[in-house]
């Protein structure tokens, strides 16, 4: 039996509410289970346990929170529990020892932690997040990494605190049949979580043991930004789990996310694409992606037409185009917009997202052009080269 296992959640903006959409959805790793090694029971204990990671992410999003804040608490719950691959319950090293990976990023910032080779951090998703959050770098590894954690006060624990009898087994199996340590079958259970908020922000979230029988300091696809983990807001969030060297090979889930934004693929048939492409290379696996639909359709329209500045704007939302990335010169009129306030709100936009503004003289002549040109530039909302456009 080969199966990924992948619970979601999703819900709908309801009017009375006004509550904009959002989603969540956490996998379990994907890989070949015998049904020899499986007993319903153990079945049952693990969808519980992405139950219940999904509930914890579904209540962070519902009530208002962040996707980084859901993939974070869901990811940590399913590294709590034993079942899974992923801090307590992690595979062992061709030595016997556990280390552990894990990687989270922000789709909003594109702001990325990730960890590979720690021993100590109870809860490695946390130690990524300290790294994106806490330290100047992305991606730190074992000794230091172990360290960083320590001092950043993050839970530590016994190295024995995530063996279990079961992963033993596996890796003395392993030994004996002196099978590939690429075998797919040593290494199921790789936890990920992917999230969409209500305020339209994706981020995603993966943590691992790796492989049964990994040596020589292996790192697999799970830490690896653009391989494992990838999250951008015009794109999508995706977390992957399967044979890592592959993954990493077509760096997936960064493929995935740039296939999306840049040709307007939907979620599905990009992940089919670049699942195709493992499969081709001789690698298997699984991923998870969220989005934002309503801007991916309305990015799509965009790209269908051909449209990438100035009257577009007006017809799909200057927010948008601004967010999306989609414009490099918007070009906004007071009436398009619903007044001065509104215009200079969007100029606060273009301006952070280093958009070029052209205040609309066709409709309004140079007077007013002028005086938006007075305000932008005393609010530092313009800049320059949009300024010498406007003569
Ligand atoms: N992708 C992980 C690795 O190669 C393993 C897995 O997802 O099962 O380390």
């Amino acid at each position: 039996m080969r199966f990924l296992i992948i619970l979601g959640a999703m819900l709908m903006s309801s009017a009375a509410q006004a509550k904009a959409e959002w989603k969540l959805v956490v996998h379990g790793g994907a890989g070949t289970i015998e049904k020899a090694h499986i007993t319903p029971e153990r079945e049952a204990a693990i969808r519980a346990a992405l139950d219940k990671a999904l509930a914890a992410g579904s209540d962070i999003l519902g009530a208002g929170g962040s996707a980084l804040d859901a993939v974070e608490a869901s990811v940590k719950i399913l590294e709590d529990d034993p079942n899974f691959n992923a801090g307590r319950g992690s595979v062992f090293t061709y030595n016997g020892h556990i280390e552990l990976d894990a990687s989270i990023m922000d789709g909003r910032t594109r702001a990325a932690g990730a960890v590979t080779g720690v021993t100590r951090t109870k809860n490695p998703i946390g130690l990524a997040r300290a790294v994106m959050e806490k330290s100047e770098h992305v991606f730190l590894s074992r000794e230091g990494a172990d360290e960083f954690s320590r001092q950043q006060g993050l839970a530590q624990v016994e190295r024995d605190y995530f063996e279990t009898p079961e992963r033993r087994r596996q890796l003395d199996e392993f030994k004996s049949k002196k099978v590939s340590a690429l075998d797919i079958e040593y290494k199921f259970g790789t936890v990920g979580a992917v999230a969409l908020d209500s305020s339209g922000h994706v981020a995603a979230a993966t943590s691992t043991g790796g492989m049964t029988g990994k040596r020589w300091g292996r790192i697999g696809d799970s830490p690896i930004i653009g391989a494992g983990t990838y999250a951008d807001d015009r794109g999508c969030a995706v977390s992957g789990t399967g044979w890592g060297e592959y993954f990493i090979r077509v760096g997936v889930a960064h493929e995935i996310c740039a296939r999306m934004r840049l040709d307007g693929t939907a979620p599905q048939q990009a992940a089919d694409e670049v699942m195709a492409e493992v499969k081709s290379l001789g690698g298997d696996g699984g991923v998870i992606v969220t989005n934002d639909d309503a801007l991916h359709a309305k990015m799509r329209l965009l790209r269908n037409h051909g449209l990438r500045t100035r009257d577009e704007a007006t017809v799909f939302g200057f927010r948008e185009l601004i967010r999306a990335g989609a414009a490099d010169v918007i070009q906004p009129s007071v009436t398009k917009v619903g007044g001065l306030l509104e215009l200079k709100k969007i100029a606060t936009l273009a301006a952070a997202a280093n958009v070029t503004l052209v205040p609309h003289s066709f409709y309004f002549g140079p007077g007013l052009a002028a005086t938006l040109h007075a305000i932008a530039s005393r609010n530092g909302f313009m800049r320059e080269r949009s300024c010498s456009m406007l003569k």
